[in-house]
């Protein structure tokens, strides 16, 4: 409890505000997160209204429902259509896809189920030895280990995995050369630099010349990480830092990337309205392809659509639009009945940003 409201102390705001202030010294400054939580405790403790108006505090692609193709969903459906066990996590049933959503072929009878987690999804696939029970898995280096654990110790014949789990360093990649998009700054995922360590951003920092800040998810940590991508930019360097060393080391977390090496391989992926990512994707190693659900099933063609008419998500996942850019925002796509993937999950941009309008005023 001390600890937590240590970081959330107004004093040691005024302190680490006064220092932003000095070290911004009026330029134009935009500094990108790529992370579903930095953008909840951003908008919802009314971060970006304390800041100097000339820093542009910008979410990038850090929801991972969000970035989740629609043609991973669309499969998904169409197994759910031939009678086998869909098992996901929450928000993933309310994602539109190109026609449908996994909630509403529940409705209409699918077996379509909310797990916590891929081992939940296993524990279904044994109670249920004569049906097949897939597991969509959506995520960042955070949640693939979970899925890599089920896989390396064995699950039954007739559970699958359907990939659709995303690297964020290649995303960062992209950001970085997006024409007439310019990045000055870096706030790194705390969640998935626990696991994958802060060394990795050092070749983005250098290549890029962008400082890159690994923060926790206290309002005093993005300031204080804000601070110290402007002290960099201030002394000219542009290296990997970790604010959030309480939790964070530098190479991560060596278990877990024991297990992302032994159950992944890393290929191209698709990223939903942004195509493929070079390199950006885990999918099952060769060796488990019994468990991987695209090795198992022939699928029709498909033609998904990504991205729905009048919906800007392609843009908002990239941080090249605000939510309040798109005319469907609070109309025709509410947090009750989205339209686009920004706002379903509690990741979402234009979800965050929806449920916490009064306090971006
Ligand atoms: S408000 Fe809805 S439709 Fe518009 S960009 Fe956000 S999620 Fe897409």
């Amino acid at each position: 409890m001390l600890e937590q409201s240590k970081f959330r102390d107004r004093r040691y705001a005024d302190v680490v505000l006064k220092e932003i202030e000095r070290l911004s010294s009026g330029e134009d400054i935009r500094i990108v997160h790529v992370c579903g939580t930095h953008e909840h405790t951003i908008t919802h403790n009314g971060i970006r209204t304390i800041l100097p108006d000339h820093i542009d505090l910008v979410a990038g692609p850090g929801c991972p429902v969000c970035v989740c193709a629609a043609e991973d969903i669309d499969k998904a459906i169409e197994l759910a259509r031939r009678d086998h066990i869909i098992t996901t996590f929450g928000d993933m049933i309310r994602v539109p896809a190109t026609d449908s959503t996994l909630a509403k072929e529940r409705t209409a009878g699918a077996d379509i189920r909310v797990v916590y987690g891929p081992n939940d999804a296993v524990e279904i696939a044994r109670k249920n030895p004569d049906r097949e029970t897939i597991f969509v898995g959506v995520g960042f280096e955070t949640t693939a280990p979970t899925m890599g654990v089920e896989i390396l110790k064995g699950p039954p014949d007739n559970f699958s995995i359907l990939t659709s789990l995303k690297l964020i360093p290649p995303a960062m990649h992209l950001l970085v050369n997006l024409e007439g998009f310019d990045v000055d700054g870096f706030i790194t995922p705390g969640h998935v630099s626990t696991i994958i360590g802060t060394e990795v951003y050092q070749n983005i920092a250098h290549d890029y010349s962008v400082p890159c800040v690994a923060a926790g998810f206290e309002p005093l940590d993005v300031l204080e990480s804000i601070r110290m991508i402007l002290l960099q930019i201030q002394e000219g360097r542009a290296e990997s830092e970790n604010e959030y060393s309480r939790v964070v080391r530098p190479e991560g977390n060596p278990a877990a990337r024991k297990i992302l090496d032994e159950a992944f391989k890393i290929d191209d992926a698709p990223w939903r309205g942004l195509g493929e990512i070079e390199d950006s994707g885990y999918f099952l190693r060769d060796e488990f392809s019994e468990h991987d659900t695209r090795e198992q099933y022939d699928f029709p063609e498909m033609e998904s659509v990504d991205i729905l008419p009048g919906c800007l998500c392609h843009k908002v996942i990239l941080g090249m639009a605000n939510p309040t850019d798109c005319s469907l925002f609070g109309n025709r796509c509410t947090p009750d009945d989205p339209y686009g993937p920004c706002m379903v999950g509690h990741e979402g941009t234009c979800r965050i940003r929806a449920e916490g309008m009064d306090l971006e005023q």
